[in-house]
């Protein structure tokens, strides 16, 4: 896995490229949420299903497949809360709000393929569960655990989040933010 900081940054960067007013810091929380809900399958461990498993560490929880219906059944429910019930499921908040779920959470394999250990990422899971990584792998595979993530290891993964993951989107928020502010 990549680090949750670094899936979260991404999360945040995602949604920062709408400004539908409807889409709130509630809707962020879960994006960002979303961004991180596929390392639920870390329990498989202690359920003893093996990493390479359909519902092993990095397989369907990490695919597409699963970042649709994530999406589409986490909009489904916001649109039963107050403040979207006025909504239509065939609009454009919805099917923005549904794209910027959706790319959270398969952002969250597309990093995880970017990193350089562990098993690849079932993108196309159920319908085929081969693991695949990037040709690309600059990123330093994150600790599973808190505690082996304050050590020097820990120290080389978040730097190499940082160079690869961090600044390109702290540059991408800056230029949105410059084009956003001569629109004033
Ligand atoms: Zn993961």
């Amino acid at each position: 896995m990549a680090s949750i900081f670094t899936h979260t940054l991404v999360a945040y960067t995602i949604t920062k490229t709408t400004k539908n007013p409807l889409l709130t810091n509630k809707f962020l929380f879960l994006v960002i949420i979303s961004s991180i809900i596929p390392d639920i399958d870390v329990l498989a461990f202690q359920f003893g299903i093996a990493y390479g498993d359909l519902w092993g560490h990095r397989g369907l929880t990490h695919s597409l497949f699963f970042a649709f219906i994530w999406a589409i059944v986490l909009w489904l429910l916001l649109l039963r809360l107050p403040d979207y019930r006025h909504c239509l499921l065939l609009s454009k908040t919805s099917f923005t709000a549904i794209t910027i779920l959706f790319l959270s959470s398969a952002s969250h394999g597309l990093l995880d393929a970017m990193t350089n250990g562990g098993l690849g990422v079932a993108f196309f899971s159920p319908f085929d569960t081969t693991r695949y990584f990037l040709p690309w792998q600059p990123i330093q595979v994150s600790p599973i655990g808190v505690s082996a993530f304050f050590s020097s290891y820990g120290l080389r993964v978040i730097l190499s989040e940082l160079i690869w993951i961090g600044i390109p989107c702290a540059i991408f928020l800056s230029i949105l933010k410059i084009k956003n502010s001569l629109k004033h």
